[in-house]
Parts: C-alpha cells; sequence; structure tokens
C-alpha cells in the first residue's frame, strides 16, 4: 500500500507530516510522489494567508479528480485549514474521507487503526525518518494564547499546550541514535514553553537538558514571541556551545499604533532594546523576523516606521507578507481592510528590495572568513550546510559529508546563500 503527504505552511507542518510519514511507514505503507499512485493522501494545510488556503482549495479540488478515477483512495485532511468542528466541512468537500485538527496526529494514528486497508507485507517496515535525518524537527508546544488580532492560528491549533521534557528528551535521543546532529524546536510560541507544565520547567531548562545529549551538535528554537524572550534564555544562548546564535523574533510591524491594533503586546522601542540585550551578550547572533504590510488602516507614515525599523535593526531575514483577513479573527471582525491590494504589493516589494540589499551587505562581510558548516545533504553537486547563524552554505567536496561539520572558507556571497571550499573536516567522534 502507498501513501503520498502534501505539505504546506510552518515547519511545525511539515514535523508534523514527518510524523505521520514515520508512522505510515512504520505500519508498512510505501510513500509515492504522486497522488495518483497513493492509496492514502494526506494533505496537510494552512490558512494562515489567503494564498495558502487559495493552494488548498486548488489542492482539494485536484484530488477530487483523482479520488473520480480512483474510488479506493482515502483522502486525510488536516492543518489549519481543519476546524475543530468539521461539520461544514464534510459538506463543502464530501469525497474527504477523515479531517483531523492540527496537531492531533493521535487521531490520525486511530483512524488510521481502524482501516481496512492491506498493507504491503513486501514493503519495509522502517524507522528512519522520511526526510533529512540530519536536522530533525521536534514540536515541544502546541497552539498559541496570544490573540494577535489578525492570526487564525489559536482558532485552529488551540491554546498553549507543553510537552513534558521526558518526551521531548527521548525522542531528541531517539533522533539523535537515528542520525540527527541538530535538533530545531518548534513551537508557534516556543519560548512560552514550560509555562503550563508543573515545576520550575521552561524552554531554557529544555536547552539545558537537551544540552547533555551525547552525539546532539546543534539546537534552536522557533518561533519566539518578544514578550516571552527572558534574559535567562538569552544568557542561555550566550553559554550553552550548542545552541545556535540565530534567533527568529518576529516584530510584524515598526509602528507602536499598528503594533497595538495588532495586539502584540510590545512597542517598537522595547523591540529594540530586546535586540540590544541580545546583540550585547550574543554579538554573532543572527535575527530573523516576521513582517506584515498593509494591515488594516495602515498609512504610508506608519508603514515607513516600518521600513525605518529594517534599516535600524539590519535583520539577517525578513518573512514578508501582504496582510489578507482571516475569516473570525479580531482583525477581520472589527477592522476594515482598507489598504489597496496594489499598495500592499508596493509596500512589500519596497521591504523585499531593501532587505535584499541589507542581507548583501551582512553575507559579503563573511566572504573570506572561516566558519563551521554542518552539513546536511547534497544539492545536484553540491554540498550544503548551514552555519552557527543559519546562513546556508555551499560547496564541493568529492567524499560523503552527510552529518559531517566542517569548517568552509567563504568565498562569494548573495542575499540568499554564501558558497565556499572546505578547509577541515572536524572529528566528530569525540562528539559522538
Ligand atoms: S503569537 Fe500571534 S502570530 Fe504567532 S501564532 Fe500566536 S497569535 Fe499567531
Amino acid at each position: 500500500m502507498k501513501y503520498y503527504v502534501w505539505t504546506i505552511g510552518c515547519q511545525m507542518n511539515r514535523a508534523e507530516s514527518l510524523e505521520m510519514a514515520n508512522l505510515l511507514n512504520r505500519s508498512g505503507f510505501e510513500q509515492v510522489k504522486n497522488a495518483r499512485q497513493a492509496d492514502i493522501a494526506v494533505l496537510n494545510t494552512c490558512v494562515v494567508r489567503q494564498n495558502a488556503e487559495n493552494k488548498v482549495t486548488g489542492m482539494l479540488g485536484y484530488m477530487k479528480g483523482i479520488k473520480t478515477l480512483n474510488p479506493a483512495l482515502r483522502i486525510v485532511v488536516t492543518g489549519c485549514f481543519v476546524e475543530s468542528e468539521t461539520a461544514a466541512l464534510k459538506k463543502a468537500f464530501p469525497y474527504v474521507d477523515y479531517f483531523f485538527p492540527a496537531g492531533m496526529s493521535g487521531q490520525f494514528e486511530d483512524w488510521l487503526a481502524g482501516q481496512s486497508l492491506t498493507r504491503n507485507s513486501h514493503s519495509s517496515i522502517s524507522l528512519t525518518p522520511a526526510g533529512n535525518p540530519v536536522v530533525t524537527y521536534i514540536p515541544v508546544i502546541q497552539g498559541c494564547n496570544n490573540y494577535c488580532s489578525y492570526c487564525i492560528v489559536p482558532y485552529r491549533r488551540g491554546r498553549e499546550k507543553s510537552r513534558p521534557p521526558s518526551e521531548i528528551l527521548n525522542e531528541a535521543a531517539d533522533a539523535i541514535a537515528n542520525g540527527a546532529r541538530e535538533i530545531i524546536l518548534l513551537g508557534q510560541n516556543v519560548n512560552a514553553y514550560g509555562h503550563d507544565l508543573v515545576g520550575d520547567i521552561d524552554l531554557c531548562s529544555l536547552l539545558y537538558q537537551l544540552h547533555n545529549l551525547p552525539g546532539l551538535l546543534r539546537i534552536r528554537f522557533l518561533t519566539n514571541h518578544p514578550k516571552d524572550m527572558s534574559s535567562s534564555l538569552i544568557e542561555a544562548m550566550a553559554s550553552l556551545p550548542k545552541v545556535c546564535h540565530h534567533v527568529c523574533l518576529p516584530l510584524q510591524a515598526g509602528d507602536d499604533r499598528i503594533l497595538q491594533a495588532m495586539n502584540r503586546n510590545y512597542s517598537f522601542d522595547q523591540y529594540r532594546s530586546l535586540v540590544h540585550a541580545m546583540r550585547n551578550q550574543v554579538p554573532d547572533i543572527a535575527i530573523s523576523t516576521d513582517l506584515i504590510v498593509g494591515f488594516p488602516g495602515e498609512t504610508h507614515e506608519q508603514f515607513l516606521n516600518s521600513v525605518r525599523a529594517i534599516e535600524e535593526i539590519r535583520f539577517d531575514v525578513i518573512h514578508t507578507a501582504a496582510y489578507s483577513p482571516r475569516s473570525g479573527t479580531k482583525a477581520d471582525l472589527e477592522f476594515t481592510d482598507d489598504v489597496a491590494g496594489e499598495t500592499k504589493m508596493q509596500r512589500l516589494h519596497h521591504i523585499e528590495s531593501l532587505q535584499e540589499a541589507i542581507v548583501s551587505e551582512i553575507n559579503s562581510v563573511l566572504i573570506g572568513t572561516d566558519l563551521e558548516i554542518l552539513v546536511e545533504g547534497k544539492k545536484g553537486a553540491k554540498w550544503y550546510g548551514r552555519t552557527y547563524s543559519d546562513k546556508l552554505v555551499f560547496f564541493t567536496d568529492c567524499r560523503d559529508l552527510s552529518g559531517a561539520m566542517v569548517r568552509v572558507r567563504i568565498t562569494s556571497a548573495s542575499p540568499w546563500a554564501l558558497q565556499g571550499e572546505v578547509i577541515l573536516q572536524q572529528d566528530l567522534s569525540k562528539a559522538l
């Protein structure tokens, strides 16, 4: 029996798709790249922006056609497209066999167990992750309590729920035994981890525990809310060698009135102070961010405040999105989506070209330096991996370097990636 998984959206969705793929692998199913060949098709969806939602509805239409040709195909839909009450979805998409909310993989497991599908006795039962084993994503906290006025996530993924540290440590140890060298801890609001657990547990204490795991070389975590960025967490980044010098800290807007309307609970001054505190303790820290342009009521001057914020902070990466109303959110119910589509696109392109210029300068400074790269895999003839500060680096080498830590001299840089040549392959045996 064969399965197909289609995923869009955030890293959390990718991690959950991998978890479902692993479950299907362990149950004797074989993954295929074409939905037409599948017996089960899992669609892991995102509705955080209108264009993502359009892709989901387009994919559902495509799957309807495939199911017409192959009525035995089971279609399963999860992710943020699925509301907690699924009656309306079942009515709208009667050819979908099963809907389950994001993050509820236990429900998928129960559904799978109840299916009378004949498993392929010839396919191997594999515990190897279907994705890249060098880097493993581990969700540590689900949901979000913040209710930013534009965001659908709290309505679809529910309130914050942290996993017990013992469960996370066991999963990390298993991943390392299967070849993982870097672990990325995931949460919509990862730095709120632990506040709902009994005892003195937070992201910081989790980092210290993970840091002790032999064989693990790097730890990252995303996404962080500025209001939950504690000084102890910054100190952990500064003092724990395996914790990478890279933080994802969404700003969303550089204007205080827009930030307030977004219900972000910080001002730009507070955000700036946080960045200063991080850069004081971790001078080489790379900061990535998310930004929304064209939020309801955003004037040209307010947009320019976002531009000035970008010029001042000089982020390493910006994920920019044009605002699109999400049904049922506060911004949808209480504000008018009054910034013209054309203006939103102009603002988006302005930010993109500004950021391209800034990151070109940041990356060009790295030419001639020697950086440590954890090699993740190969694209075409080139190996690729990331620096401690999350820069993507490509280089050629005739050896098999997957999972190795190498020192690379940077020879050229673009806004998106660096190119280099290996000057040293490190002996990992001490770390393992
Ligand atoms: S912090 Fe805000 S933007 Fe992020 S998931 Fe929670 S509600 Fe959405």
